[in-house]
């Protein structure tokens, strides 16, 4: 199919993209790299009345460490994500997670910023902006304002933003050096969207898990973190039984939907297989046992 007519505005600031977006009042869309805007249009899913093209904006796609933190520009396309050098020295799980993102063709274009504004409850960068604490710049013509990576994500395809605003940068506070760190996925194909994925990370005090993260995706309307897992691993040695408690924690509390790819309690085994693999290689590269 084709989109239905629309206008077309190729924003050369932030203010004129935000001004554009304000006038059209609920019914334009901004387009980054299109990825998901494209077909969507293209299946009549959504019709705005203009189209604001934010690619010509500069100084929106950078990467850059920060004293605790690594800021990423909203227009930052995934491949630059997967392949920097920044990522991969202070979050070496959004490294792996980037690698599972659609094929190369789609990481070349997909933005960052459209991936969270788009908030597909099987999408890595969602999860891995809720596994990470981050938090999100957004622009309006009304003002700034941020929020936090766990208010952003309201349910599947939806979040926070308002009809008028923009984001504009993603700050993900850096991991401590020696965090161990894990992301496993499972999609029918390699490229696709995945049936389930997990990613941990977790520090080790006193011989003893300490600061674990777990977050997971596919299993729900957003993307969820297990803070019952999370709890029940702090503070003790992980093993074979602790980890059978941490599956059946994480298990416990996930609802996901069956659909044509699998059904939800298929979603919901593999979201345990794939925890115990995580948590446990998390672990591993903790304590020195793997790099
Ligand atoms: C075949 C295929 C497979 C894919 N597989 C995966 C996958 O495995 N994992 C995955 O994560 N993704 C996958 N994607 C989606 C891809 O990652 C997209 O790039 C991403 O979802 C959207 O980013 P985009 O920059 O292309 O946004 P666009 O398509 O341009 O926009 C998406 C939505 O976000 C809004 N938007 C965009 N930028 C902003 C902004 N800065 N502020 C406010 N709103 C904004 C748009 O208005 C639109 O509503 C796949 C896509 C395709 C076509």
């Amino acid at each position: 199919m084709k989109p239905a007519a629309f206008d077309y505005l190729a924003a050369d600031s932030l203010d004129a993209a935000a001004a554009a977006l304000s006038r059209a009042g609920g019914d334009g869309k901004v387009l980054a790299g299109g990825q998901s805007l494209m077909p969507m249009l293209n299946f009549r899913l959504v019709r705005p009345s203009i189209l604001i093209d934010i690619n010509r904006i500069p100084g929106l796609a950078y990467i850059e460490a920060t004293d605790n933190a690594v800021r990423v520009g909203a227009l930052t396309r995934h491949h630059a994500i997967e392949t920097s050098p920044v990522v991969k020295a202070h979050l070496p799980v959004l490294t792996a997670a980037m690698q599972h993102v659609a094929h190369l063709a789609i990481r070349n274009r997909g933005t960052i910023g459209g991936s969270l504004s788009h908030a597909d409850p099987a999408a890595e960068l969602p999860m891995m902006a809720l596994l990470l604490d981050a938090r999100i710049a957004i622009q309006s013509y009304g003002g700034r304002r941020t929020e936090q990576a766990r208010d952003f994500f309201v349910g599947s395809l939806a979040t926070s933003l308002g009809e008028d605003e923009i984001v504009t940068d993603v700050e993900f506070p850096r991991l401590a050096p020696g965090t161990g760190w894990a992301f496993e996925e499972v999609a029918r194909r390699s490229g696709d969207f995945a049936l389930a994925a997990v990613g941990v990370t977790i520090s080790v005090r006193d011989g003893k898990a300490d600061q674990v993260r777990i977050g997971m995706m596919g299993v729900g309307e957003t993307p969820l973190r297990a803070p019952q897992a999370e709890a029940l691993l702090s503070g003790r040695t992980v093993d074979g039984a602790l980890l059978d408690e941490a599956v059946a924690s994480v298990r416990s509390v996930v609802e996901p939907n069956s659909d044509l790819h699998a059904s939800g309690e298929y979603r919901r085994h593999l979201v345990g297989v794939l925890a115990r693999r995580a948590i446990e290689t998390a672990w591993r590269r903790a304590i020195g046992d793997l790099q």
